[in-house]
């Protein structure tokens, strides 16, 4: 999309608003390879964070463990480290792949752990999943509460977000109207030359009559 995107506007893209479907560790990557500032927060693991343990209590969430990127380990909430143990391939779409690396405190510390009924959710010791490339997920969420980014990504708000807001409310698109990908970019095609001709026709009496026409 990037690319088609440059294609059409000459490169000349330099920042990308975007929503959370838009903000995976690929998405990052594929974005600061083309040295495009990609704006979008990062979406939570809604599953990871709700997870139970044996005793039904909310379990100590991943966030609670700290990472050591020079040692390659976790530093649980009890001080013990869950050292590197093993790598698993994963498949992404349009055929990538992305390792994720598992991590494993000891069976000794877990079970004798105070924190082990709030920690452990099966199995004898807590494990920790990280996605190769996790890096960019969390510089993106420091990045996204700087304010100069904050004031940026609420122009989506009446920029991007303007053109849905009116094609389900003022053209009846909740739904498109016919089957096919041919039906569907036809509708899509026609919706687009709608909103840019209400545009060009607006700016147009804006440039012509000033005063009249403030929006
Ligand atoms: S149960 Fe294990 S991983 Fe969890 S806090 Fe205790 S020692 Fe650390």
């Amino acid at each position: 999309m990037i690319d088609k995107t440059q294609r059409i506007v000459g490169g000349r893209l330099k920042t990308m608003l975007a929503d959370g479907a838009y903000c995976s560790i690929l998405d990052l990557r594929d974005a600061e390879d083309r040295n495009v500032d990609l704006l979008a927060p990062v979406p939570e693991n809604s599953s990871t964070n709700k997870r139970k343990t044996a005793s039904g209590e909310p379990q100590i969430p991943r966030s609670k463990f700290t990472y050591d990127a020079t040692a390659n380990s976790y530093t649980c909430p009890a001080g013990h480290t869950l050292p590197y143990k093993e790598r698993q391939r994963n498949h992404r779409f349009g055929g990538r792949m992305l390792d994720q690396y598992r991590y494993q405190c000891s069976a000794a510390h877990c079970q004798s752990c105070p924190l082990a009924s709030r920690c452990l959710a099966g199995g004898n010791a807590r494990t920790i999943r990280r996605m190769e490339g996790e890096e960019l997920l969390e510089a993106q969420r420091i990045k996204m509460e700087r304010e100069d980014v904050k004031a940026c990504y609420a122009l989506r708000g009446q920029t991007v977000e303007r053109s849905f807001g009116d094609a389900k409310g003022n053209r009846r698109l909740e739904r498109f109207h016919g089957r096919g990908l041919t039906r569907v970019r036809t509708e899509t095609g026609l919706l687009v030359l709608a909103q840019n001709l209400q545009l060009v026709d607006r700016l147009q009496r804006t440039a012509t009559n000033p005063s009249k026409n403030k929006t």
